[in-house]
């Protein structure tokens, strides 16, 4: 299977704010975007987007995971940059349409389908640095994926920073370009000095996220991980692991926790990092000051094992969908 990304359905699904108003969405031939130099989202950013996945299950049937919840996060990240906010009914039916239109692609799980709604600002004026695009285009476009572990589940290695954040304060939970703009330089940097995989951002000791995954402190019976605030994205899979880890006995404790803490619990505690794209990821072992500091042995751990898999088998459709977070298509 092709690299995470780089292979795409033949048909996307798009729609145009202007004139106030949200204009009825097309499903068209997947082809480059006519876009003025002005187009405010070159010069200013305002862009921001989703990522979540269908799976095709046995019957033949897509099913989508989270779609109201991906739906509503894409409303409050357009509300936070001052965009045109896209109707639920609207954005909600151009995925469910895109997903009717390519079920026949989406590979067997674990490969899956990638959809990636992305709203930008259109207005052309490159004088509107100060002011909100009030003209938007709105696409989902769609990428069947492989197996993220193929070749097995390898322990990432983490950088933790107890510097610097990922992003500002006011825009972490918003799902922007600019923020993983942001977070580049300082990962790149990281990479080339230390070795590692990602770079764990705790801003004066708090433990926040890496530059586009949450992360978990896992035990035998808790799930520690920091509570929601405007600093870091709520991401779904995070959620749905809280859940399933309350469903399976853990107690789940949502709580701000330093590097100190984190340190003292590496010989306790397995961690991972959860997204829609990997899952969860298990955490082999962190770099601090220069140190290595792996968590328990180092190698993955059957606790983020047994909650990766319980998340798997209802995406997957081996377990009830106890929590109603799936959407049958076709
Ligand atoms: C998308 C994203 C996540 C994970 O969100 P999911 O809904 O679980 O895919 C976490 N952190 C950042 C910065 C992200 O962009």
């Amino acid at each position: 299977m092709a690299q995470f990304g780089t292979v795409f359905c033949d048909h996307f699904a798009i729609a145009h704010f202007t004139d106030g108003a949200w204009q009825e969405a097309a499903i068209e031939p997947l082809a480059p975007l006519t876009l003025h130099p002005a187009s405010h989202v070159f010069h200013y950013a305002s862009t921001c987007f989703e990522g979540f996945k269908a799976y095709r299950w046995d019957d033949g049937k897509a099913r989508i995971f989270r779609l109201d919840d991906h739906v509503a996060r894409m409303q409050k990240s357009a509300a936070s940059l001052c965009m045109p906010v896209p109707d639920a009914d609207l954005l909600a039916g151009m995925v469910t349409d895109v997903v009717a239109n390519n079920v026949d692609d989406i590979p067997a799980p674990p490969g899956a389908l990638y959809l990636r709604p992305t709203l930008i600002g259109t207005l052309q004026n490159i004088g509107a640095a100060a002011a909100p695009s009030t003209e938007a285009t709105l696409f989902v476009l769609t990428s069947p994926v492989g197996d993220y572990f193929e070749g097995g589940a390898r322990p990432l290695k983490l950088l933790v920073d107890d510097q610097r954040a990922r992003t500002t304060e006011h825009l972490g939970s918003t799902k922007t370009g600019g923020n993983y703009a942001a977070a580049l330089g300082p990962t790149l940097d990281a990479k080339e000095k230390y070795g590692v995989d990602q770079v764990l951002f705790c801003p004066d000791g708090d433990v926040q996220e890496t530059g586009a995954a949450n992360f978990l402190l896992i035990s035998d019976d808790e799930i520690i991980t920091k509570p929601l605030d405007a600093s870091f994205l709520h991401g779904m899979t995070r959620d749905s692991i809280l859940r399933l880890g309350a469903d399976l006995g853990y107690k789940v404790s949502e709580r701000n926790f330093t590097v100190a803490e984190l340190l003292l619990a590496a010989s306790t505690h397995e961690a991972a990092l959860s997204g829609t794209a990997a899952c969860l990821s298990p955490v082999g072992c962190l770099v601090y000051n220069g140190e290595e500091i792996s968590m328990i042995d180092g190698n993955p751990g059957p606790n983020v094992e047994k909650l990766r898999k319980a998340l798997q088998d209802i995406q997957y459709g081996n377990a009830p969908d106890t929590h109603n977070w799936l959407t049958e298509i076709g």
